[in-house]
């Protein structure tokens, strides 16, 4: 397959702006969907904005420039553009666009898109887009894809690049889904559907490419979850009995006694391990019930029988923090546990690797460097999968197979409502954590409108006063123009050298070095640093018991369930801890039912409940996208009815 630096005008840097969206193959750029669509396949010509009661109209039409004037005086001299359509004439308001006066001479032609709206008696709008007529228009005329963009990577480009990659590689494609199935659910073909996804001949074409494209995606992970379910239906042949000693051992010596639910879930995992066949299981809970020690004292009874064990975690600042946890835990007991990461020296790695193989190695808790290929196990025989979405099928099965008929138990990080668990994991077996560690108190939320931040500056100066920490979470920036929101490196220096002058701010964002977020968290974690400015990705499962304050700047814009995964970061002990949600002033329904439901309940089973009922069935795919899984286009809180069709479906063809 050809590679992305031979499209045209795709250089080094491109490549590399590419690559941190994700994107280093033809085939994934393909697979880079658009986030949505402005609809330019259809005018609507300035008439139709006066409507009675109406605000605000949607216009896409072809129109002259006839007049230029304007406004204001010296530097905010504003230039204001008249343009008529036949239907009626508008105003463009051009701040900071002057420039347009030489673009858009009178008698100029264009197609011209935006929002418009009657002022001064009016019709005008500021913020529009434009194209000087021709037969074959770029971006009107048609349905227009908007993608995500990140860097420096523009709409524009994208466009360009995905259209030829798809005019080089577009007729490789080959179906994943089955044909008989492709036909009974009137999708489209794959070629298709890619093809449409991006540059949709209409919207009725759009619809059923979208519709292919998240059948696709969805059939292949049922598809795959079927698969290592069967794969592991294997016969164990353990020969010993697994003693539970070392663990009721363990447990006498916590400074703090299991939760019910804890000791069933434990109990649940070692009758199983002593069946026939191996374990599967999804243990799922509230953030902060503790899976964690879930996973430790699971994996005794294998250690105590003389077998190997491995924890592996998505980043490598979990994987670290697990490792602290699981040293402090073990201690006095003589298991011998390991570390492992990429970041690991070659030297230190060779005889890890060594140790590991002769079976010196009880318990291995690292990152994805554990499932690769030169890492060998003398008998692994049980492995623990924390926050399991972040893992592929492929690589949970990599690492089932370093051991024979391999038990293992997966930690899933957020709580699946009861409506969802069979369309999910239909297969696997759920253990569900209810009960919570005793002695936490439930985390108090308030909203607070933006601008009346220094409310909350004083509150979180109070807690740090007392050797607290705060959080203060930022939405990762997309299109910064149109949703103009602050920027975190920006107000990290804010926070510093404003506010928090007594304190250390630091920074942490998803396109740092692993190795510089672990050291930050580190600090963090040390008290060191007192306040930790994070984009939206503060990591999932991060555990730090005397950070107490959670700020979350444009919480409106968050879906329930990040903004319960970001609320669990807090409230780790039985520390009061505190979380305020700021939101805009342009506060949609929707938000406020979210910040609504955010405030009155810490239960977030209940809140993945009604993050279900609140989703309609929206727009392909919303700002909001739950990420969950990560599926491009499908949301498995949205898709359900389509979940069950393609199980049926899966059940059908085999
Ligand atoms: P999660 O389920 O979100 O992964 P963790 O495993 O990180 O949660 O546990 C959260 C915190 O609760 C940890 O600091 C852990 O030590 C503590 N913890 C776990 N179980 C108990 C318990 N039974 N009593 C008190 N604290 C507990
Ligand atoms: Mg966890």
């Amino acid at each position: 397959m050809a590679d992305l630096g031979s499209l045209n005008g795709v250089g080094k840097t491109l490549l590399k702006e590419l690559k941190s969206a994700g994107i280093t193959t033809i085939q994934e750029l393909l697979e880079y969907y658009p986030r949505t669509y402005e609809f330019r396949d259809r005018q609507i010509p300035f008439s139709s904005a006066f409507q009675f009661g109406v605000q605000q109209t949607k216009i896409n039409t072809v129109c002259t420039v006839i007049n230029h004037q304007f406004f204001g005086f010296g530097a905010k001299q504003t230039l204001k553009i008249t343009v008529s359509d036949g239907t009626g004439n508008a105003a463009l308001i051009c701040f900071g666009r002057n420039f347009l006066a030489n673009s858009l001479p009178v008698g100029t032609k264009i197609y011209l898109a935006g929002t418009f709206s009657i002022r001064f008696g009016e019709l005008q709008s500021s913020s529009f887009d434009y194209e000087i007529y021709s037969e074959k228009p770029q971006s009107f005329g048609h349905i227009i894809p908007i993608y995500p963009l990140s860097g420096k990577l523009t709409n524009k480009f994208l466009r360009k690049v995905i259209a030829e990659a798809f005019e080089i590689q577009g007729k490789f494609l080959q179906d994943i889904i089955p044909e008989k199935l492709i036909e009974m659910n009137s999708l489209m073909s794959r070629k298709e559907a890619i093809k449409n996804i991006h540059f949709p001949k209409d919207k009725a074409s759009l619809d059923k490419a979208a519709r292919t494209l998240k059948y696709e995606e969805l059939f292949i992970f049922q598809k795959k979850i079927r698969e290592s379910v069967e794969k592991n239906r294997v016969i164990k042949k353990r020969g010993k009995p697994m003693p539970r000693t070392l663990q009721r051992k363990v447990v006498a010596s916590l400074p703090f006694t299991l939760t019910p639910d804890q000791i069933s879930t434990i109990d649940t995992i070692y009758t199983e391990s002593l069946e026939n066949t191996a374990i599967s299981r999804i243990v799922q809970g509230d953030v902060g019930c503790g899976k964690t020690l879930i996973g430790f004292l699971s994996a005794l009874p294998y250690i105590e029988a003389g077998m190997q064990t491995a924890f592996i975690a998505p980043t490598e600042l979990l994987a670290e923090q697990h490792l602290k946890n699981a040293a402090k835990i073990f201690q006095n007991t003589g298991i011998r546990l390991a570390f492992l990461s990429g970041k690991l020296p070659q030297k230190k790695k060779e005889l890890l690797l060594e140790a590991l193989e002769a079976g010196e190695i009880d318990m291995l808790i690292g990152t994805h460097a554990i499932i690769s290929q030169n890492v060998r196990f003398k008998n692994l025989a049980f492995a623990i999968i924390d926050e399991q979405q972040r893992f592929g099928v492929l690589q949970r099965n990599a690492l089932l197979e370093k051991g024979n008929a391999t038990d293992y138990i997966m930690m899933s990080a957020t709580p699946i409502p009861r409506s969802l668990e069979m369309t999910l994991f239909g297969e696997l077996k759920i253990s569900t954590v209810r009960t919570m560690p005793p002695g936490r108190k439930p985390v108090i939320t308030y909203t607070v409108m933006e601008g009346h931040e220094n409310r909350i500056y004083d509150w979180v100066k109070k807690e740090l006063s007392i050797g607290h920490q705060a959080y203060f979470v930022y939405p990762l920036i997309e299109d910064s123009d149109r949703l103009n929101l602050k920027n975190a490196t920006e107000m990290a220096e804010y926070l510093q050298n404003r506010v928090f002058t007594e304190y250390k701010v630091a920074l942490i964002h998803s396109r740092m070095k692993e190795d510089d977020k672990a050291s930050i968290m580190n600090s963090f974690a040390k008290g060191e640093i007192q306040i930790l400015v994070a984009t939206s990705v503060v990591e999932v499962g991060v555990d730090v018991k005397t950070a107490t304050c959670m700020v979350i700047q444009h919480a409106d814009r968050f879906g329930l369930s990040s903004l319960h995964q970001l609320r669990g970061r807090v409230g780790r002990s039985e520390l009061q801890s505190y979380t305020f949600l700021v939101f805009s002033q342009e506060l949609s329904e929707n938000g406020k039912e979210r910040l609504k439901i955010m405030k009155e309940t810490n239960d977030g089973f209940l809140i993945a409940e009604k993050d279900l009922s609140l989703r309609g069935p929206g727009d392909i795919s919303g700002v909001e996208q739950s990420g969950f899984m990560n599926f491009h286009l499908a949301d498995i809180f949205r898709d359900t009815e389509l979940i069950s069709q393609i199980r049926r479906d899966i059940e059908f063809i085999s």
